[in-house]
């Protein structure tokens, strides 16, 4: 799919999602709905990337990945080879919520609406080869088990993407915020470039 034709779904896309108020408890304290309005991809490997919420940078805003979160991300994007023009960049709920708490989300349903409302048409318009969840957030809201992960992974609705993963630096085991010290020597990220650039030199 080239760049326009991804702005074409993606512009009217996040024009309704602005408007969307399925959450009530999560339209209260936001300020808007976040959405990637830029998509310059670089089609040659369609890779989406998927982060967990947004937090208040990312609200205030209305982008995903700008703030706090936005060096992790660089620094990621990076060691895999990549830069944001190569990747349509999304985030499993849209929607600030105070506190984040990803278990009470989920309790409250806002993650599965969010999947079936939002996440679902982007990945449906995006057709991506590689989805890459960062964090258990988003690595849930695609995948059915997350409990032997890599082996049982099973995309929910898909066909054939590849699911590749990789912790949330704020996560709340201070090894997953260290992994991104070293990230371009991280075992997994070194798989993950290598993989990355052999599906880059199939095409
Ligand atoms: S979290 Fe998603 S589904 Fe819920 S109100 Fe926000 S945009 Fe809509």
């Amino acid at each position: 799919m080239s760049a326009e034709k991804i702005a074409m779904v993606s512009r009217p896309l996040c024009g309704d999602l602005a408007k969307c108020k399925r959450c009530p408890a999560l339209v209260q304290g936001r300020t808007q709905p976040v959405c990637w309005r830029e998509p310059n991809s670089n089609p040659k490997v369609r890779i989406m990337v998927i982060g967990e919420g947004p937090g208040r940078d990312e609200d205030a805003e209305g982008k995903p990945f700008v703030g706090d979160c936005s060096d992790p991300l660089d620094a990621l994007l990076e060691a895999l080879r990549l830069s944001r023009e190569d990747i349509y960049l999304t985030n499993a709920i849209k929607c600030f919520a105070p506190g984040w708490k990803s278990h009470t989300l989920e309790a409250q349903g806002e993650i599965e609406t969010c999947r079936r409302t939002w996440l679902s048409q982007e990945i449906i318009a995006f057709t991506p080869q590689i989805i890459f969840t960062i964090g258990k957030t988003a690595l849930k809201s695609v995948s059915v088990d997350t409990t032997d992960w890599p082996r049982k992974f099973v995309l929910k609705n898909l066909p054939w993407p590849l699911l590749l993963h990789f912790p949330h630096p704020s996560g709340r085991h201070p090894k997953n915020r260290k992994r991104y010290q070293n990230i371009a020597n991280d075992p997994l990220i070194v798989q993950y470039r290598r993989l990355i650039d052999s599906l880059r030199n199939l095409s």
